[in-house]
């Protein structure tokens, strides 16, 4: 059998074995990193700096900005949503009602989500004033819980007892992230013990191979496919417990997931056809990217395998120079685009968090990589780079924020394209998830796998561990991505032998280090015994490389950081919160010129406070040869990023 046959034949083979199913014949592969706690790994420099940014802006004051959907809807306390509320009524099936169920969950989401965020900011900062403020609401969330363990947003009459939309599973999944942040944080079991009697109330009521949680009439049902996510909650739980039952419950969730009538990318079956473009609404499609991989990992099921690469050959597909991957609000079968396709600030966190989970799973370097352009760009590109405010979308080449894309004013309702602290006229999804991807950056810049200690996601911190009892910190003392030296600074009372391995930024052409090192498959390995205050000084020579985007636009990138021009607009602040000083903002360019790439190079410029570079290019209406300077997109408001060739 030639090797084209075989393979055709293995296809075919695993294709049978999905369609009916995930083989029940295979082995959990076991996670190769275990995330870290939340109080080992301290923030520094410009990531602390922009924690404490949000925890003084829009993460820390959600709740008094959005007082009537987060303060006044008590929806997993007294508020639970029931049939006598007539607006309320979940099993109606007239389009308006329908339309009105999606919202019913809707603040369960943006109240946990928000809350999430805010927990891991305020841990990070060790803010007292906050921690307190927290610790009082996650007493009064425990309080909700009922005898039985249920622990949601539904009356007894309304609970697991769906054929069409609804939030159970997804209130419950923001809900006990954040809790389980908090135990993280507190190592409170009476938190713990609150999202394991949750979880095991689920598995009672939805029992494994025998119910259907995602069966639905309406195959548009957000809130339910949302809860596909719960197998984040599934994943920490058997990360702690070691107990089998949360990990065999994720295939299960998967699968049936598969086999309802959904209109989701996720199903197992689409995703096994390469020609099947990714077509639904983005945040879910890539939040979807964790449970598919952490399904694979509990079986070790070849055809999900097969399932978990053709979806990230698909998301490849999608994906902007900047690391995002598109999708205003829907992806709709198109290809990336830095011009005409824009990404939800939601989806930006789904799908690092999605690449944060693949690392964990397999150790490769290049999801990191994945994470850093995703960040650095995508995410601190689509955040305001001065004030606590955020576009719900955002696109690569940004020429107006405005409400519309670029400028467009066709559709009066659209308001995602500018700042602000809330977004309320469309959802008070992005700006929750704005607070969480600081903070998830940053408790992932870290892992420790015995005598290997890993800094995976760099940038200024501080990582505290122990070895054989001793305990130990590392600074890592740097601007990284901003600058390209970095020093690690160890305090240890005794000395100890340990490997201090980093990750290898992309773009590095040279590695200059003050003590002898290994370098293998994308990492930098320095063995020694190391002594008190001993100092690894890290110094990458970088060039600017250039790219292009699947159309043949040229991009550039500086290490991990993608450039970009930035075009002088005008602010016009829209509205003015009384709380915290905050404030909505439109972006109108004074100059509309779009600029062709000559072929000319792109310099750094010697610079003490900035990170600056120097071309030449050609403004495409006057034909003109001018000079034009690029900065790490991260720090734009309006940008040209891509650049077309001029003839
Ligand atoms: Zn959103």
């Amino acid at each position: 059998m030639s090797t084209r046959i075989f393979k055709y034949s293995l296809y075919l083979f695993m294709f049978f074995i999905s369609i009916n199913g995930i083989s029940q014949s295979s082995k959990p592969i076991p996670e190769l990193q275990k995330k870290l706690s939340i109080n080992q790994i301290a923030p520094k420099g410009w990531l602390k700096e922009k924690l404490r940014q949000n925890l003084n802006g829009f993460t820390g004051h959600l709740d008094e900005l959005e007082p009537t959907l987060i303060q006044d809807d008590d929806i997993y306390g007294k508020d639970r949503l029931s049939k006598k509320v007539q607006h309320k009524n979940v099993g109606a099936m007239s389009d308006a009602v329908e339309f009105q169920s999606q919202f019913l969950w809707w603040n369960s989401e943006t109240q946990s989500n928000w809350f999430d965020g805010y927990i891991r900011t305020a841990v990070l900062l060790h803010d007292s004033i906050h921690l307190k403020k927290i610790s009082t609401k996650i007493n009064y969330l425990l309080s909700t819980q009922d005898a039985d363990g249920y622990l949601g947003i539904y009356d007894k009459e309304l609970r697991y007892n769906f054929n069409d939309e609804n939030g159970e599973l997804w209130s419950k999944t923001t809900l006990c992230r954040a809790l389980l942040a908090w135990y993280d944080y507190s190592k409170d079991n009476r938190v713990l013990n609150a999202v394991l009697r949750c979880a095991d109330n689920v598995i009672t009521n939805y029992p494994i191979n025998a119910s259907h949680p995602f069966a639905t009439k309406n195959p548009y049902a957000g809130g339910l496919t949302h809860g596909l996510a719960f197998t984040d909650v599934l994943e920490q739980l058997y990360v702690i417990t070691k107990d089998h039952k949360y990990l065999d419950y994720i295939p299960f969730l998967y699968n049936d997931f598969s086999k309802q009538n959904l209109n989701e990318d996720a199903q197992q079956f689409k995703l096994m056809k390469a020609s099947v473009p990714l077509m639904g609404h983005s945040v879910h499609t890539y939040e979807h990217l964790r449970t598919v991989a952490a399904a694979y990992q509990a079986t070790g099921d070849a055809s999900l395998k097969l399932t978990l690469d053709g979806f990230l050959q698909k998301i490849n597909q999608v994906t902007t120079a900047s690391g995002a991957a598109i999708g205003d609000e829907f992806i709709g079968g198109r290809k990336a685009d830095a011009t005409n396709a824009g990404y939800e600030y939601c989806s930006l966190l789904e799908l690092m968090d999605a690449y944060i989970s693949l690392y964990k799973k397999t150790n490769d370097p290049n999801y990191a990589n994945k994470i850093e352009k995703l960040f650095f760009n995508a995410a601190l590109g689509a955040s305001h780079p001065t004030e606590s405010s955020i576009c719900y979308l955002k696109t690569d080449n940004s020429y107006a924020l405005e409400g519309g894309k670029n400028g467009d004013q066709s559709d009066k309702n659209q308001t995602r394209y500018r700042y602000s602290p809330v977004h309320k006229e469309a959802a008070v999804c992005c700006v929750p998830n704005a607070g969480k991807i600081v903070a998830s950056y940053v408790e992932n810049m870290w892992f420790q796998n015995g005598n290997n200690v890993l800094a995976l996601l760099l940038g200024p911190s501080e990582l505290k561990f122990n070895l054989k009892g001793n305990p130990i910190t590392i600074k890592e003392i740097t601007s990284y991505p901003y600058s390209n030296k970095i020093s690690f600074k160890i305090t240890n009372k005794k000395s100890e032998r340990f490997s201090l391995i980093i990750k290898k930024p992309e773009g590095v052409e040279k590695l200059i280090l003050n003590m002898p090192y290994e370098e293998k498959g994308g990492y930098i390995q320095v063995n020694r015994i190391w002594k008190n205050d001993d100092e690894l000084i890290v110094q990458m020579d970088m060039i600017v490389q250039s790219h292009h985007t699947a159309q043949g636009e040229q991009y550039f990138m500086y290490g991990p950081l993608v450039l970009a021009h930035p075009i002088d607009a005008k602010q016009q602040i829209t509205k003015n919160y009384s709380v915290a000083g905050l404030k909505e903002m439109t972006y109108t360019a004074f100059d509309k010129s779009i600029y062709l790439y000559t072929g000319m190079p792109v310099t750094k410029m010697e610079s003490l406070n900035d990170i600056r570079f120097s071309t030449t290019m050609k403004e495409s209406t006057t034909g003109k040869i001018v000079p034009l300077e690029l900065i790490p997109m991260g720090k734009t408001i309006l940008r040209q990023t891509t650049f077309k060739k001029a003839d």
